[in-house]
């Protein structure tokens, strides 16, 4: 064996370790979220901190940076094919970033963060933004001192952005954002004008949480998440845990008087989860086997949501089966419950917002992100900021900061540049299902026979499979024939929407 073949199973030993106590860890984090006794938290707590540590000890041994050093070097190069070197490039990406932050700064960062999120659970209750602003200065402060180590070409949010979408900057974001904003304001503002109601009260017949869950499983599986390597449990908030490649985990909370928690969120996670089951296999335990980034990540779920499960040909087939496992929807149409899962109404929370209203709380927080990292405004200005833009984008105004800018958990984790991979996630789910829908010669006709593998098949092919091989945007290309824009999306909700609300 040549040394780069050597190094190269140096490095594929030493990853494996890593991703192998990443699993461990990952498997704490899902049982502390699920069944974990309320008298564990102290202990959970000091045995992740520990697993942390050690992972990080590991991912940023000298001794890899050698191996990494060596297989980068033309010998290297010779000996590995493609998929290697692309897997040698990750490596040494994650593991150059890593160590760039030293421990003065990841550790004044998990301080720093863990106070913030007390506080900001405090000043949300209270609605008082000025009791968040002091942590939110600071985290602002350390997070420039994250962007200048990691190194930008023409904005800081770019260094950070880079974290969740490999190759995004804010100046390919903003043209984006700027059309996606121009149309869906123009949109939302006639299907308001429109006088059109949708009657949500389908969706809000009491049906017993068992016979939710059964019908949730039931499209779960139809849609191609294998229970065989996954599982459901109860959570707070629904999240999707991989352990590793045979064990994903989904997480829901039901309501019994309402439908729409509960199986729009199993639909959700298990989109998330095909995707976790769907990664190469053959390169397990490596950052190849990893997903391309958030925004592909959120495109799988919100795809499956969205476009899917909120569409008419779904209800044609999926209707009689949810009145099978209960009476309540026996007398419920196919248009009275498709209109029921699309109503839009502009609203103050992100999280309940609908499909057509939900990327413009996603623009307005990017555009504060944005003008807090070059200087632009204050954090004093953020919540004027705020409600002003919020105003100008949604035509309505938050009355206070709990309705506004204290909503989100995200910049007390010091989350900055989050944000855009949730409307990402939705602008490659109408790409990618206007690709498939032309490359299977027509989706809904399969939709309402029950027929949902053949697009879990092609998402496969076109996404799954390909890892983190290649960067989102490029993956998107691929995939779809276009580079990732807005233009699909607003495409999809133009069509769907004026429908719906008979617009001119
Ligand atoms: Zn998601």
């Amino acid at each position: 064996m040549s040394d780069a073949r050597a190094d190269l199973e140096r490095m594929r030993r030493a990853l494996a370790e890593v991703a192998d106590l990443s699993a461990a860890s990952a498997l704490l984090h899902w049982d502390q979220e699920t069944g974990m006794p309320r008298g564990a938290i102290d202990g959970r707590s000091e045995a992740l901190a520990t697993l942390a540590s050690v992972i990080h000890a590991k991912a940023a041994a000298p001794e890899l940076r050698d191996v990494l050093d060596r297989l980068l070097g033309d010998d290297g190069a010779a000996a590995l094919d493609e998929d290697e070197r692309a897997m040698v490039a990750l490596a040494y990406r994650d593991y150059d970033r890593s160590s760039r932050l030293d421990d003065r700064l990841v550790r004044e960062l998990a301080q720093s963060t863990s106070r913030a999120q007390a506080a900001w659970a405090e000043a949300r209750e209270a609605a008082r933004f000025s009791d968040f602003a002091p942590h939110l200065s600071r985290l602002l402060a350390l997070k420039r001192e994250v962007a200048e180590r990691l190194g930008y070409d023409a904005h800081p949010l770019d260094a950070l952005l880079d974290d969740y979408e490999i190759g995004m900057t804010v100046g390919s974001l903003e043209p984006m954002f700027a059309s996606l904003a121009a149309g869906l304001r123009d949109l939302v503002a006639r299907v308001v004008d429109s006088g059109v109601t949708l009657d949500d009260s389908p969706l809000l017949r009491s049906t017993p949480i068992e016979a939710q869950r059964a019908f949730a499983i039931e499209v779960a599986t139809a849609m191609g998440f294998d229970f065989e390597c996954g599982r459901l449990d109860v959570s707070a908030h629904p999240f999707t845990q991989k352990i590793h490649a045979g064990d994903v985990r989904l997480t829901w909370h039901a309501k019994e008087s309402d439908l729409r928690p509960g199986l729009f969120a199993v639909v959700h996670e298990a989109g998330h989860g095909i995707y976790e089951q769907g990664l190469p296999r053959a390169w397990e335990r490596t950052p190849l086997c990893e997903a391309a980034s958030l925004g592909v990540h959120e495109s799988q779920s919100r795809l499956w949501e969205n476009a899917i499960a909120r569409s008419e040909p779904f209800w044609r087939h999926f209707l009689p089966r949810l009145a099978a496992r209960s009476t309540a929807f026996s007398d419920v149409s196919v248009d009275a419950m498709t209109r029921a899962a699309n109503r839009v109404e502009p609203s103050f929370i992100r999280i309940e917002a609908d499909e057509l209203t939900y990327n413009l709380h996603v623009v307005l927080r990017f555009s504060i992100e944005r003008d807090l990292f070059a200087g632009a405004i204050s954090v004093a200005d953020v919540p004027a900021a705020w409600n002003d833009r919020f105003a100008e984008l949604l035509g309505v105004r938050p009355r206070n900061d709990r309705e506004g800018c204290l909503q989100d958990i995200h910049w007390s984790m010091g989350g900055f540049g989050y944000f855009p991979t949730y409307a990402l996630g939705n602008l490659y789910a109408a790409q990618l299902v206007r690709a498939a829908d032309r490359d299977l010669g027509g989706l809904d006709a399969l939709i309402a026979r029950g027929e949902l593998r053949p697009l879990t098949e092609w998402l496969r092919e076109k996404v799954h499979r390909h890892g983190r091989r290649h960067k989102p945007a490029e993956l998107i290309r691929r995939a779809t024939g276009e580079a990732p824009s807005s233009r699909a999306f607003l495409d999809y909700v133009t069509a769907k929407y004026s429908e719906l609300y008979r617009l001119a």
